[in-house]
């Protein structure tokens, strides 16, 4: 016990009289503590209602981030900024690497910042790490977009599954929607199956494409051809107009012998210049006749709330898969009676606890 000290003694802080603020944190090891604060969910919240970017930022990496407090944080973010998302349209751009993609993205962010729009530009590549950053992880790509105060651009999650790199990316799309960014660009490259998880998040397709690249379809497969609201052929300069012409028309046909879209619009061919900013009048028309349409005739909402009730469903699925195939597990069924053990007698968290057997789980799992 401490000894009373007598009431007016000198060493006693007078009433009346504020302790001075420490003025550099870090003499007192406050540094530290001020930079691992993180914002309650409240701050970030309030922050991306105003448009700031740098929350924005922030709030979509804790939303990646796999630590079970994080996603406990990112739910309750997400469901704040729920309410104040939806207003926008959300276009998925894809095409092979070269075709243009990121000149392409710049001139079209910068047309549509010119016409009143705020755009956001996000990434669905979960092969970056392997193709060295070919999406969006070069810093260098669409530097006056990422500069202008109305855009802001986001790399794509590098880590995980497609599954959970689509997830994020959706979950960014509230946020940055929320933020008040009303033009969403999804990019992808036109290979893989990222196509599947943009489709399942955007309201209009653009597929970006090249003139005379050999193949008449440039290794982009039906499926993809099939999904396009719009095809633009890019490099429609110089020498290439002719033949981005003749592509136009040859998509056209192309297009034709496709099974009509859900949404009743039919797939629209344009050239442009993504160089020279070409023909982005004319794409921005096309979206918007499309928005129209898809809004008039109900498809617009529809396709949304088809998206949210399959992500639902697609969840459910693997959690359940998951969880049989991890309770079915031998070695699993012996760990648990003991992690039950030491949860009661109060010797570890349940959180942390699980989180130990689904490592241990992955790890049996891998080693087969
Ligand atoms: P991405 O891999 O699809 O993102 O393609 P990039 O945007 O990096 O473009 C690949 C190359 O094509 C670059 O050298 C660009 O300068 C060039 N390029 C892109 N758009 C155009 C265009 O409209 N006209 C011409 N002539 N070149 C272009």
């Amino acid at each position: 016990m401490t000894k009373k000290k007598p009431e007016n003694s000198a060493l006693n802080v007078q009433k009346g009289i504020e302790q001075p603020s420490q003025v550099n944190p870090a003499l007192s090891g406050g540094l530290e503590k001020f930079r691992k604060q993180k914002p309650s969910v409240e701050e970030y919240a309030e922050s991306i209602l105003k448009g700031d970017r740098t929350m924005l930022s922030r709030a979509i990496t804790l939303i990646e981030s796999v630590r079970p407090e994080d996603k406990t944080t990112g739910r309750e973010l997400i469901n704040k900024c729920l309410p104040h998302s939806g207003k926008s349209v959300r276009i998925g751009i894809t095409g092979i690497p070269g075709a243009g993609k990121s000149t392409f993205i710049e001139a079209f962010g910068i047309y549509l910042i010119e016409q009143g729009h705020k755009v956001a530009v996000l990434a669905i590549d979960p092969t970056s790490q392997r193709s060295k950053g070919s999406i969006l992880g070069d810093k260098t790509r669409m530097e006056s977009l990422s500069a202008h105060p109305h855009a802001f651009i986001r790399p794509s999650a590098t880590s995980g599954t497609l599954g959970g790199v689509a997830r994020a990316t959706r979950e960014a799309v509230i946020l940055c929607e929320a933020a008040g960014f009303d033009m969403i660009i999804i990019e992808t490259v036109g290979v893989g199956q990222s196509e599947t998880a943009v489709a399942q998040i955007v309201d209009f397709f653009l597929l970006l494409m090249i003139a005379g690249a050999g193949d008449e379809l440039q290794g982009i497969k039906r499926g993809i051809m099939e999904m396009a609201d719009l095809v633009v052929i890019n490099k429609a300069d110089g020498d290439n107009l002719k033949k981005a012409e003749l592509a136009r028309k040859e998509y056209e046909n192309a297009l034709h012998l496709f099974p009509p879209l859900p949404s009743g619009w039919t797939s629209k061919v344009l050239t442009a210049s993504a160089l020279y900013a070409k023909g982005l009048d004319e794409i921005l028309e096309v979206i918007r006749q499309y928005v129209d349409l898809a809004r008039q005739n109900g498809w617009f909402e529809k396709n949304r709330q088809g998206q949210s009730l399959k992500i639902l469903h697609d969840a459910i699925t693997i959690a359940q898969s998951l969880s049989d195939s991890f309770y079915h597990n031998p070695e699993i069924k012996k760990l648990i009676p003991k992690t039950e053990k030491q949860i009661i007698a109060g010797k570890q968290s349940p959180y942390e606890a699980a989180q130990i057997l689904l490592e241990k789980y992955f790890e049996i799992i891998k080693g087969r």
